[in-house]
């Protein structure tokens, strides 16, 4: 939640696999490569060749840089699964947020990963639910693709080769999806243009004069943070870091096993394909609803860095509250709340590094501003007043 001025950009997912590579690993490959050149053309004079006595840096370098993954591992891991259920790994997934091994939830994640468009096709579907019951415990029914850990330590989580697209009965059903998601980053297309049509819905919001202030603002998405977003006022983005949607989606998901058992149940009892691939369709749409809905407050506070503007944390939260209670009628900042709880765990480094005490003012402040707004007092007026009150305050 922090604004940020003119800092350098952090590597994003892009649409080609080079751009998806992590800096460090780069850097490596950059090295390597420099090496080979002067080794193999050393004869050729128009190549620089590596500068006598220089060889032993470079071997320090390499043998650095697979230990700053290590540190990255131990410093982080914990974030990037942080209250995620923990489920069996399907490293062959590589690609996706979540995978599973189980047909009928196969085409629930392919309803999600494949877009609105999909629906599965009714045989098919059938054919799947008759021949596998659903695993009795929601920690079966899902499987982690470990695409997380390729960016704690690229390193040591190599990925798979471009022609292995997973193992075990679900995999023809996710092949495309695994495929196409494998250059994205690991948080599917079809969930960053939910979480950027929520920006968008919230942005609409806005009166006409913060909208100019706001710009164009688009969404990034930082593959490297912890649970993090920030806003970019020069370049009128924002940026959330994977981890932070993976949690929320993870989440999103599993909640819904106990409702895909019930229309797998039904199907199996009624033998109608078409209303189960209706209902996986359905709620696959209100898991990706539940996404964007549960970041809604984080993307409202980093618009409103931008909109205000304002570089005060506190403020960016009134007017973030604010903007969430004009989109969706009721004052819930999401999975902002998980921060919360993260900090009472001692974990202050997963948001952003700020210190607790600075949170903690900020979750008292929200207290109130909801209060305000269950009230059915509109919360905007007070942001505009209390910081007034405090500009008063600073000048007198
Ligand atoms: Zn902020």
């Amino acid at each position: 939640m922090q604004i940020l001025l003119g800092r350098r950009d952090r590597p994003k997912a892009g649409s080609d696999a080079r751009s998806f590579l992590p800096v460090r690993a780069l850097t490596v490959a950059a090295i390597v490569i420099l090496i080979a050149i002067s080794l193999s053309l050393v004869r050729d004079s128009k190549v620089p060749s590596l500068p006598e006595g220089a060889m032993p840096f470079v071997r320090r370098v390499l043998e650095m840089l697979p230990r700053i993954g290590k540190e990255r591992e131990d410093r982080f891991s914990g974030v990037y699964s942080w209250r995620i259920p923990a489920f069996p790994a399907c490293d062959t997934f590589w690609g996706l947020p979540l995978a599973t091994f189980s047909r009928p939830t196969a085409y629930y994640l392919k309803s999600i990963y494949d877009g609105r468009g999909y629906i599965a096709n009714a045989s098919e579907l059938m054919d799947a639910i008759n021949s596998t019951d659903m695993p009795a415990d929601v920690g079966e029914v899902f499987c982690d693709p470990m695409t997380w850990r390729f960016w704690l330590n690229p390193f040591a989580n190599k990925l798979p080769p471009a022609n292995v697209y997973g193992s075990g009965p679900a995999r023809d059903i996710l092949k495309r999806a695994i495929i196409a998601n494998r250059h994205q980053g690991y948080v599917s297309r079809t969930v960053r243009l939910e979480i950027a049509g929520e920006l968008k819905q919230l942005r609409s919001q806005l009166s006409s004069e913060e909208q100019d202030r706001a710009g164009n603002v688009t969404l990034a998405i930082d593959v490297y943070s912890p649970l993090a977003a920030y806003a970019n006022p020069s370049a009128h983005e924002i940026t959330v870091s994977e981890s932070l949607v993976r949690t929320v989606f993870v989440r999103a998901a599993t909640a819904k096993v106990p409702k895909l058992r019930d229309i797998v149940d039904a199907a199996q009892r009624d033998q109608d394909g078409v209303k189960a691939a209706r209902a996986i369709r359905q709620l696959a749409s209100d898991t990706l609803v539940e996404v964007g809905r549960d970041l809604s407050f984080i993307l409202a506070h980093e618009l409103s860095h931008l909109s205000v503007p304002t570089i005060d944390e506190r403020e960016a939260d009134c007017y973030g509250l604010s903007l969430v209670v004009s989109r969706s009628k009721v004052p819930d900042i999401g999975v902002f709340r998980d921060v919360e709880e993260a900090l009472a765990s001692g974990y202050s480094q997963y948001w952003n590094g700020l210190p607790a005490a600075v949170i903690t003012e900020r979750f008292q402040l929200l207290q109130i501003w909801s209060e305000a707004a269950r009230d059915g007092s509109s919360v905007k007026p007070i942001c505009v007043e209390a910081w007034k009150a405090l500009e008063k305050d600073e000048r007198d």
